[in-house]
């Protein structure tokens, strides 16, 4: 007997931080929602360090006591060190309102914490199922899903979201992927039980970010995490990656033991999960929305880490796209382009100008030198706590000029 096709309201693909908070968002708005989760969670994934701006979304989502009481590492800034230079930026100290401090997470556990409390508040979240086909040429779009035992059904829904995050379903399956005016980088990285002794000019309050000695356009992360482990791991160019050989543990070992300041900190470290590589991870797409569909998260565009920028924007991409659906569920015209789109690119390309002049070099040179403005230290960390958006920041409102003019003169 043929199938029937479930109907569905707002339908979402991906549990991660973009579809559980936008999930979140909807069911205050009393809408019905679907959620399509290809994993069992919880499951691994990267991105641990989060931005304060984020706090914002989590906390419109009703989701903030569910972070807070999960007991993740306190985090309050960003520390940058580079052959024995370390400058380091306090969020609770910046230029916009909003929210100084967050966490740093396991994201096993961090996205569980928001899938369940997305549950817990009426979301449909269904584990092991996958998207494998969709169709958005009629009025309403239609996913094919596949469940645990290969059986697939379909599911039409008024509105399509997809926060398949590395998975861009959505790009890959309508053709939507462009590629990123970024070279293709790559990431080695593991969880460490640290045991930085207490004392040593280490903050584990602060994502430390090491720039190589010798390659300042490679870096190191120390994300600490509350229970004495550390994330660790190293971005750098593709080919410089390459030339180290043996498992992705050797090979981080390796490269780890290039820097000096670094070694010393992880001299006592225990390498006890082996280490993972990731390559070729920025993406662009074409358009962020369609037909009754829109892209959130990593499944529109991903930038690059250096900025532990990727779960805010994946947030607010959650928060612009289910304002968008309340404006149109009370009868508003929303122009997608216009709504949508223009105001979450205007925060990604802030944080592109920053990633690009870190690679450049010129960032580096601002936030490494002695005795610049406090008031421009104090907007410049706002960047780094991701209020992006806030043009009332003037780094935020003209940051390519701003930061040629800033590194001119820090030179
Ligand atoms: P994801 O977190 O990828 O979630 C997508 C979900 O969709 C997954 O659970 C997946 O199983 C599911 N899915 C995929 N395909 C399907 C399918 N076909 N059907 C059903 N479900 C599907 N960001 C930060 O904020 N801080 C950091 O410190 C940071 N560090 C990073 C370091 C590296 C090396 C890299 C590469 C990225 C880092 N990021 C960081 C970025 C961060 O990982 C992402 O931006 C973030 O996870 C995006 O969230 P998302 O919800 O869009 O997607």
């Amino acid at each position: 007997m043929p199938q029937t096709t479930e109907q569905a309201d707002i339908l979402i693909i991906g549990a991660g931080p973009a579809g559980a908070v936008a999930a979140g968002l909807l069911r205050k708005q009393g809408r019905q929602v679907t959620v399509i989760e290809r994993e069992q969670f919880p499951r691994f994934s990267i991105g641990e360090s989060l931005l304060p701006q984020s706090m914002e979304y989590i906390e419109a989502a009703g989701m903030l006591r569910d972070v807070v009481e999960a007991g993740f590492q306190y985090k309050n800034g960003a520390a940058f060190a580079c052959n024995g230079k370390y400058t380091e930026f306090d969020f609770r100290d910046k230029f916009s309102p909003g929210w100084g401090s967050t966490y740093q997470v396991q994201r096993a556990s961090f996205d569980k914490v928001l899938a369940d409390a997305a549950a817990r508040a009426g979301a449909d979240v269904r584990y092991r199922q996958e998207v494998v086909a969709v169709d958005v040429t009629g009025a309403r779009p239609r996913v094919s899903v596949k469940d645990a035992e290969g059986a697939v059904r379909e599911i039409e829904a008024s509105f399509l979201l997809d926060a398949s995050g590395f998975g861009r379903i959505l790009p890959r399956l309508l053709k939507l992927e462009s590629p990123s005016n970024f070279p293709v980088r790559g990431a080695i990285f593991t969880h460490v039980e640290d045991r930085i002794p207490m004392g040593s000019n280490f903050d584990r309050q602060k994502i430390r970010v090491t720039v190589h000695p010798e390659h300042p356009d490679v870096w190191y992360w120390t994300i600490p995490f509350s229970n004495g482990r550390c994330s660790l791991g190293v971005v750098a160019h593709n080919d410089f990656l390459s030339r180290c050989t043996g498992t992705e543990t050797e090979r981080l070992r390796a490269i780890v033991a290039e820097d000096p300041g670094l070694s010393t900190l992880l001299a006592g470290a225990v390498w006890d999960t082996p280490a993972r590589q990731i390559v070729g991870y920025s993406a662009n797409v074409s358009s962020l929305w369609g037909n009754r569909f829109a892209l959130l998260g990593n499944a529109g565009e991903f930038l690059d880490p250096v900025f532990s920028s990727g779960v805010t924007i994946a947030f607010k991409s959650a928060s612009l796209a289910s304002e968008c659906l309340a404006r149109e569920a009370a009868g508003e015209t929303v122009d997608w382009q216009r709504d949508y789109a223009v105001p979450l690119k205007a925060g990604v390309d802030t944080f592109r100008a920053y990633v690009e002049a870190w690679y450049q070099g010129s960032f580096q040179k601002i936030i490494f030198h002695e005795g610049g403005s406090p008031e421009v230290h104090r907007m410049i960390s706002s960047i780094l706590a991701g209020y992006a958006w806030d043009t009332r920041n003037p780094f935020v409102a003209e940051p390519k000029r701003r930061l040629a003019v800033l590194a001119e003169i820090c030179s």
